[in-house]
């Protein structure tokens, strides 16, 4: 039988390590050709090869998401070396909890410039490809990486929160532009995934509070998120998964 995304084109943002780097295995496992894109190029050559070993087809792009010039040379290359993309994997992100009163002020600005701008650039840079693409092949996909943090309050998660809360809320309204133009929108929220998006936490009560809960629950994996991923692209084109929340069996 032909693999579901035969034929098709995904670009991959924060794709050097955690769900980014298990989605292009993925998606390729599936048959889509894979740009990855992430700022550590050595990480992203590596995933290239391997992807190549399984018989996959896979660029790799270092661009920083913050830097909209650098989104709109990414997609340019995409178009010229793969095909122009109908599927952007939108998932680049950083989570720094900490409490308000501490003024963690460059984190917060941190987590919305890569977790807000970046993600504006990376769709910037795409959408027009997903219109034009979806217009040929029938179908493309936005799928922007949220987080249950987008609903449901952790302590001391208020500015990460925010940022997942407007992944969330632009999700659905894109979806409400670019549906017409047979461009599925999805937003995917998952619970605790172990990565190495925990590594980055600097706040000694955040780290208490994620070993607490590493000991007290199995976490998700990053293959997790990315059979999601798969199996949301995969669906007849008629099918919009709008919001996915996928969490550890144990969270609450
Ligand atoms: P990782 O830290 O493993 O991955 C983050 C990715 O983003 C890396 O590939 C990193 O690559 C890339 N990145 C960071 N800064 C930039 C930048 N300025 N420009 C380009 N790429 C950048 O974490 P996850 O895989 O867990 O995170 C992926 C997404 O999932 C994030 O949006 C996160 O918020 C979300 N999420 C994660 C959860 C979890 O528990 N892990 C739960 C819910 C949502 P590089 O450093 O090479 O640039």
């Amino acid at each position: 039988s032909v693999a579901p995304l035969t034929g098709r084109v995904a670009a991959i943002t924060g794709a050097s390590s955690g769900i980014g780097e298990a989605t292009a295995e993925h998606l390729a496992s599936l048959g889509a050709k894979v740009a990855v894109l992430a700022r550590r190029e050595d990480r992203l050559t590596e995933l290239v090869s391997h992807i190549e070993k399984n018989g996959g087809t896979a660029l790799a792009i270092a661009a920083d998401v913050t830097d909209a010039d650098a989104l709109r040379a990414a997609a340019e290359r995409v178009r010229d070396e793969l095909g122009g993309a109908d599927i952007l994997f939108n998932n680049a992100g950083v989570m720094l909890p900490a409490p308000i009163e501490e003024l963690a002020t460059g984190q917060w600005q941190h987590q919305i410039d890569l977790n807000i701008t970046g993600l504006m650039n990376a769709i910037g840079a795409f959408v027009p490809q997903l219109v034009e693409t979806a217009a040929e092949r029938g179908v493309g996909d936005l799928i922007n990486t949220s987080s249950i943090t987008a609903k449901n309050l952790f302590p001391n998660f208020a500015v990460y929160s925010g940022t997942k809360a407007y992944v969330t809320h632009l999700s659905r309204h894109l979806r409400m532009e670019l549906g017409p133009k047979k461009v599925r929108v999805s937003a995917i929220e998952p619970g605790i995934v172990g990565t190495e998006l925990q590594s980055h936490v600097t706040d000694t009560g955040a780290r208490e509070w994620l070993a607490g809960s590493r000991d007290a629950m199995e976490w998700l994996t990053s293959e997790d998120v990315a059979h999601t991923v798969g199996f949301l692209a995969s669906q007849p084109p008629r099918v919009n998964l709008e919001q996915v929340t996928i969490m550890p069996t144990g969270q609450l």
